[in-house]
């Protein structure tokens, strides 16, 4: 039993698709996932992926409702689920022939992969994995993206962003105005998205740089600052999310900007500590209006993420 907004729901692998060096697609499909989905488009739709443990089997929680989280909580050692969270990449067909596309990043050096990296590179026809999401006709939430009156849009993000800012692409009008820009490890990993017209795509392959270090300067020089430096990593937040509605940081959400960048939205989105950087430049430099923005921590260098 889901609860009245929220589908959780066993899914399983119906195909797998390689589609660079880093990036690995997975096409879940099943009968639980009939009811998942939002009233309007998926933009940067966030879910909960919940996977079995090394060798173990997915708990049922189909009687579980809204209390899915505290059943995982209680299982037994052994039998304890990681959960992260994704994008949607695309969902496809209706009812109980729907399928959810997620496009996972393939981090698999020693050191630094997780749970999800590590099920997403061995997924096979067959496999099972928990997704909890939002309910077609309710209220969920997860939906950042929120350009309001601003005409022209800035997209920015490394490739665990990739997914969202593609989706997002391929769901806004036709004649919304912008710049993307779109970090990945290597030139290989360029792949062909669609996006409106007068929207221009640029992809920024770090081809051995460091997180950030293609990024960050593109987009401030775009947005009319140059100078940067990076915050110490001590003043990094992992779970750094900051829009117009919430702050992680507890900023006064409604405190006067110095009038930033008019008509411009901002959505950032990738490697917390990058974020973080763009963001201060952003509010301290450029004076950007807290209504105009979305700064989202999707991950952070050496920490597992709990989900
Ligand atoms: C709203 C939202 C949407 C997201 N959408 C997507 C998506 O569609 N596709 C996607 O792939 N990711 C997405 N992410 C990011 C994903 O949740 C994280 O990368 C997550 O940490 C992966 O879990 P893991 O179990 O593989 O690694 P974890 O157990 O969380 O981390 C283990 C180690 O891997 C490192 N690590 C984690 N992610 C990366 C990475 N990308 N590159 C290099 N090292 C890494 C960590 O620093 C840590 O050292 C999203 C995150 C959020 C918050």
């Amino acid at each position: 039993m889901s609860s009245p907004e929220t589908v959780v729901a066993t899914a399983t692998v119906v195909s797998t698709e390689v589609l660079s060096p880093h990036f690995i697609r997975i096409e879940l499909g099943g009968e639980e996932l009939a009811d998942f989905g939002v009233d309007g488009p998926y933009l940067d739709q966030r879910i909960k992926l919940i996977f079995p443990p090394p060798g173990g089997t997915l708990p049922d929680l189909r009687a579980a409702g809204d209390n899915w989280y505290s059943v995982l909580a209680e299982l037994p050692e052994g039998e304890q689920c990681h959960i992260r969270v994704y994008s949607v990449r695309e969902v496809r067909g209706e009812g109980r022939d729907k399928r959810l596309l997620v496009d996972f990043v393939l981090h698999l050096e020693p050191g630094a992969t997780g749970p999800a990296a590590s099920w997403a590179a061995a997924a096979k026809p067959a496999d099972n994995l928990i997704v909890v999401g939002p309910r077609i006709g309710a209220d969920w939430g997860g939906i950042e993206y929120a350009p309001g009156a601003d005409d022209r849009v800035v997209l920015a993000g490394d490739e665990t962003a990739v997914p969202a800012i593609s989706r997002i692409l391929g769901d806004i009008a036709d004649d919304v105005r912008g710049h993307v820009f779109l970090e990945v490890p290597v030139s290989a990993d360029i792949l062909d998205i669609a996006a409106p017209a007068s929207i221009l795509v640029s992809w920024l392959p770090r081809d051995g740089a460091g997180h950030g270090e293609r990024l960050i300067p593109a987009v401030l020089d775009h947005l009319g600052t140059q100078q940067h430096q990076s915050v110490p990593d001590d003043e990094v937040d992992p779970d750094l999310w900051e829009t117009s509605t919430y702050s992680s940081s507890e900023d006064d959400l409604d405190a006067p900007s110095a009038g930033g960048i008019p008509g411009v939205y901002v959505w950032i989105a990738g490697e917390s500590k990058v974020v973080t950087t763009l963001r201060r430049h952003l509010v301290n430099d450029l004076g950007i209006d807290r209504s105009q923005v979305a700064f989202m921590g999707y991950w952070r260098r050496g920490v597992s993420m709990r989900g």
